[in-house]
């Protein structure tokens, strides 16, 4: 992945940096000047985009800057990175050394961003970043002890790294959970048995291969960790503890995950931990009621009450997508295929951030946020992570004081808005002036 490179004089404020965005405490914090470290290098995803933090500390602190020798070995690092973030001390303000790191930075040609730290006030941001306009570059007001700027500068980084870095992945992962004896190893033999295009079908394939990737319309995708579940001699698989345990595994595997419950008894308890799982994981979620065959004459009260049921046990993600199947008839196998297929949809949806903020602005004027305490909540504006399912960040003055109910109010009108009801959208706030 891309590599990005926070440089700097000693004690600007370069670990402080590293460590927020690492969230580590790796880089120790020192405070003796000219102490000598080792380069810190973490891997991180920010708003889904992945790329690895380095913190030169242990090079560009070595001594003195202006030595022939220092320079050259940090020339010659800056250029195997792929972009740079010099920090500079705003309460020193601008000296000889910092002068000498922007003109190094500036002639790598890689994108170049400055941020002046120990900005703790409002008032002194243009008065700290006037110094520093002369070089002609991106620059960012901040405060790491206060937590300001960091908005701005993680935007910075995200826009300049390219989407889909590496492979494209080619189609989605699904994965099967739910208890014993819902009918999972059913609707896995019944969904790859539909399907005459399955690859393990094809010669040169495993029959003991974990994933069995299937096509519906022309698109790829994967079932992980059928296995298990195809394997008709599986009964001491039945212990619902290997069984949670599996589960975990499967729902880390996969982008969209098919809950399944007995739909003549309903979702229970236990569901409700897997669908929290399956949340705190943020993949895309189907809730399919199977044995519909089972559930009697009156599909329409059926249907009606088992949706009452997902709302009560499922209360914190009362839209979720439900499908009846009945893996022993074949029904509603179709109506299956159709959903993985609108939520691998919902997944992958993206709004450009012009069109997002008129609709931001309109709702926001319409329903302002309420007062925190004695401060009006405002916003600056809305933009969409690179994640899937879609997320969003809200950038706001103060955003401790955007509260559960407005952010699920803000959610509700995003899901119409674009048809993304059924999915498990998130909202961040961040500070930002
Ligand atoms: P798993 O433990 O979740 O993998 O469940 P299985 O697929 O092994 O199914 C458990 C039992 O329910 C088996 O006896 C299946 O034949 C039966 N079963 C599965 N799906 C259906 C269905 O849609 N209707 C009915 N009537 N029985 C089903």
């Amino acid at each position: 992945s891309p590599k990005v490179a926070i440089i700097g004089r000693p004690n600007v404020g370069k670990s402080t940096l590293f460590n927020i965005i690492t969230e580590t405490r790796k880089a120790v914090v020192k405070n003796q000047a000219g102490v000598t470290r080792d380069i810190m290098i973490e891997p991180v995803d920010i708003w889904g985009k992945q790329f690895d933090l380095i913190d030169t500390g242990g090079i560009t602190e070595a001594g003195d800057i202006f030595s022939k020798l220092i320079k050259e070995q940090v020339t010659e690092f800056l250029h195997s990175v792929d972009l740079i973030v010099a920090v500079m001390d705003g309460r020193v303000g601008l000296v000889p050394e910092d002068r000498d790191i922007i003109r190094v930075a500036k002639q790598t040609g890689k994108p170049f961003l400055l941020v002046i730290n120990k900005v703790d006030s409002d008032q002194d941001q243009d008065m700290a970043k006037a110094d520093f306009y002369e070089f002609g570059v991106d620059v960012v007001a901040a405060s790491f002890e206060q937590r300001r700027g960091l908005a701005e500068i993680l935007e910075w980084v995200v826009k300049q790294i390219p989407e889909n870095p590496g492979t494209v992945k080619e189609g989605m992962n699904i994965a099967i959970v739910g208890k014993p004896n819902v009918g999972k190893s059913s609707i896995c033999n019944a969904i790859l048995g539909y399907n005459r295009m399955i690859v393990s079908d094809i010669a040169g394939t495993t029959i003991d291969s974990v994933d069995s990737p299937f096509v519906y319309n022309d698109k790829k995708y994967t079932l992980v960790d059928t296995a298990g579940l195809r394997r008709s001699a599986k009964r001491e698989e039945d212990l619902e503890i290997i069984s949670a345990f599996k589960s975990q595994e499967a729902i880390r595997r996969a982008d969209i995950v098919l809950l399944m419950v007995d739909g003549t008894v309903g979702p229970t308890d236990q569901d409700a931990r897997i669908m929290q799982a399956i949340l705190e994981d943020h993949k895309g979620v189907i809730v399919v009621a199977n044995k519909s065959d089972l559930g009697g004459k009156e599909v329409p009260e059926y249907r009606k009450t088992f949706r009452e049921q997902v709302e009560r046990v499922f209360h914190f993600f009362t839209d979720v997508h439900i499908v009846f199947t009945s893996a022993k008839t074949g029904y509603g196998l179709e109506d299956l295929f159709e959903m993985i297929e609108k939520v691998a949809h919902q997944m992958t949806f993206r709004v450009p951030t012009a069109e997002l903020n008129d609709f931001f602005f309109e709702t926001i004027r319409k329903a302002p946020a309420p007062v925190w305490g004695t401060t009006n909540v405002k916003f600056y504006y809305l933009t969409q992570t690179y994640q899937q399912p879609p997320a969003f960040i809200a950038f706001a003055n103060h955003p401790d004081g955007v509260t559960n109910s407005y952010r699920r109010f803000l959610i509700k009108h995003i899901k119409t808005n674009w048809d993304l009801h059924g999915m498990p959208i998130r909202i961040f706030c961040m500070k930002s002036r």
